[in-house]
């Protein structure tokens, strides 16, 4: 197995930063706060252990030093994230007013995006320090902040997919029939870690009918002979994402069980065929979708072709009708077509693919046949 990536270095996070603030005054904002989540972690490298009500906030404006506030008791934390040389901290103890140490950070009548994961509760209170300021939610403002991966990041995803591929080779080994689903679940949690995730996300295991609700995760229902089950697991490995579906069957399949997989399987070829510099994200669901709507199957095609993968599993791009943003290199995103037929049974496929100067490149490549499990 491939050693561990090198860390990112302070410079990465400065640069990161400095990126952000300039964004963010090009979109005629006055600044930046972003919460613990995945924006500080991009940003910074600091993910406090635990997030509380006490207030973490850093505070980005183009011209001006990036400044993290903190509650006191956990400076010396912060003080070790590796992005912490390029921040300054500015702590507040227990009992005073940390609205009151950031309110002065902010121009009186600006208007900040602010991390959507941030509580309402410090949202409001900044609100009422500074009733002039006004905010908007960090994602509507800079969608594509983090959508464009560099190299160190490109490996770090490929090296996520890699584990996720090994992770379904292995699972194709093991039995399904007489089993559980959440005893399959388990399984794909188990393998991930071993293939080095330091955190799963999500093992879908929709067997039978089940698999016909894209968001059924795994429960107490026991697969059997002639079900087909779809498997979508991932999580993060060196904090960035993996994430990968394919539909597997126990026994031999049916000649409409074939048939549904192997249009699935077309529309998802088509959408990572039509990758490319330039070529609108709503033009890859368009191209996957008109495979399966061609196919009579287009009303069982129930949610968008994809969505941008990083130090999250979810993020921008969003591969759907109406979003128009350009494909860009570096850019990341899964192509996910499915059909899910109410009932009886459901097939998604399932690759990250990343953006090169010549065409999509897929960090995901086991066979995407109809693979019989036992
Ligand atoms: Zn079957
Ligand atoms: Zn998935
Ligand atoms: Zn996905």
């Amino acid at each position: 197995m491939t050693s561990a990536p090198a860390p990112f270095t302070a410079d990465d996070y400065k640069v990161r930063m400095e990126r952000a603030a300039q964004s963010a005054a090009d979109a005629g904002l006055a600044g930046l706060l972003v919460a613990p989540g995945p924006d500080l972690v991009w940003l910074t490298g600091y993910q406090p252990t635990a997030t509380t009500e006490r207030l973490t906030l850093l505070v980005l404006a183009a011209g001006q030093d990036p400044i993290l506030v903190v509650p006191t008791l956990e400076a010396p934390d912060a003080e070790r994230a590796p992005g912490a040389p390029a921040v300054t901290l500015r702590d507040w103890t227990d009992g005073k007013d940390p609205y009151a140490v950031t309110a002065p950070l902010l121009d009186f009548d600006g208007r900040f995006g602010i991390s959507d994961n941030a509580w309402a509760m410090h949202l409001l209170a900044l609100q009422q320090a500074l009733p002039g300021t006004s905010y908007a939610s960090l994602t509507e403002a800079l969608p594509m902040l983090r959508a464009v991966k560099d190299a160190h990041e490109l490996e770090r995803l490929a090296a996520a997919g890699a584990a996720a591929d090994a992770t379904y080779e292995e699972i194709l080994k093991v039995r399904f029939s007489g089993r559980r689903e959440l005893d399959v679940a388990a399984d794909l949690a188990d393998l991930l870690r071993q293939f080095g995730h330091s955190q799963v996300d999500f093992t879908v295991v929709g067997s039978g009918p089940n698999g016909a609700n894209p968001h059924h995760e795994a429960g107490e229902r026991t697969i059997e002979n002639g079900d087909m089950v779809v498997l979508d697991f991932g999580g993060l490995k060196h904090g960035y994402g993996s994430d990968t579906s394919r539909t597997v069957h126990v026994g031999e399949p049916s000649a409409e069980e074939q048939e549904v997989h192997d249009l699935v399987r077309e529309a998802q070829n088509a959408g990572c065929a039509a990758v490319q510099p330039g070529v609108a994200c709503q033009e890859i669901d368009r191209v996957a979708r008109a495979v399966i709507d061609e196919a009579g199957y287009g009303e069982y095609f129930i949610h968008r072709t994809g969505h941008g993968i990083g130090v999250t599993t979810h993020e921008p791009p969003y591969m759907i009708e109406g979003e128009e943003q350009p494909l860009v290199p570096g850019m990341c995103f899964s192509v996910e077509p499915g059909v899910y037929l109410p009932g009886r049974f459901g097939v998604r496929i399932e690759d990250i693919v990343t953006v090169t100067d010549e065409g999509g490149q897929r960090l995901n490549n086991t066979v995407r046949e109809l693979m019989i499990v036992e």
